[in-house]
């Protein structure tokens, strides 16, 4: 019912040869993939080259971020449109970096959902806690409020396209995993807020984890009810690794 959804978020890393070579090892690698969607998310400076690259191939390509407004005197920033243009058909919003260290707001990350699914880019939008608020019990407080603001601007009828993407913050790029068991009582929590908010078509929506997931992982983490794919940040940029774990079915690494 949901397809599984692997996704690499590259990023402030690589250069335009530096994604070349990634894909030259990469995409042979995943030919042969095909019961789960591949993303990969360079940095904009790689988005024409890597998508002209992903053309004709099974993995789709995706943004970081965009700009809400339609076009303007916004010196730096990145329209829908643009993105489009080149051929991007999801885009992240809400990264727990862009929240921590660009101050953006659930209502700004809301705007960027709407300007993406008005543009016919699938959001990959992204909640989680800090450890403080795990640690003071207000993980599913700070979740429901994160949900409630950044989903402000789904359009009716269209929250299937939508991608959730929990993240827990002690978790990125930490190397702390939160067991699967942590991110499936999550996970369902999140999936009950989304039927409370879109009904049954909550159903269809995909949560991705993202949070230090690894080849050695993934699998444990897929196989959570509620987990459908996940959100991949170091080990994405190595063409190997991100490999195995876009193959986690047939990679032999059950745990
Ligand atoms: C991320 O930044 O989205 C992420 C999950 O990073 P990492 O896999 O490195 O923890």
């Amino acid at each position: 019912m949901r397809r599984p959804i692997l996704a690499a978020n590259w990023k402030m890393y690589k250069t335009t040869g530096e994604a070349e070579e990634f894909l030259d090892r990469f995409l042979p690698r995943v030919a042969g993939v095909s019961e789960v969607d591949v993303v990969i998310a360079p940095p904009f400076t790689c988005l024409d080259r890597v998508g002209r690259r992903l053309a004709g191939s099974k993995a789709a390509l995706a943004a970081q971020n965009v700009n809400p407004q339609a076009d303007g005197a916004f010196t730096g920033e990145v329209s829908a449109r643009m993105l489009v243009d080149l051929g991007c058909r999801y885009a992240i919003v809400g990264h727990s970096e862009r929240r921590a260290l660009f101050d953006e707001t659930d209502d700004f990350v809301a705007r960027k959902a709407g300007a993406l699914f008005a543009a016919g880019i699938r959001p990959i939008v992204c909640v989680g806690e800090t450890l403080a608020q795990r640690e003071a019990g207000r993980t599913f407080e700070v979740l429901a409020e994160q949900l409630t603001g950044s989903l402000a601007e789904v359009p009716p009828g269209r929250a299937e396209e939508l991608v959730l993407a929990y993240e827990p913050v002690w978790a990125i790029g930490t190397g702390h995993t939160a067991t699967p068991e942590i991110a499936q009582e999550t996970h369902a929590f999140l999936r009950a807020r989304l039927v409370a908010r879109f009904g049954p078509a909550a159903g269809r929506i995909r949560i991705q984890y993202g949070g230090s997931v690894k080849p050695e992982n993934v699998y444990a983490l897929m196989a959570q009810p509620d987990i459908d794919g996940a959100l991949v940040g170091g080990a994405s940029l190595d063409p190997e690794a991100f490999a195995r774990i876009v193959s986690y079915q047939g990679s032999g690494e059950k745990r």
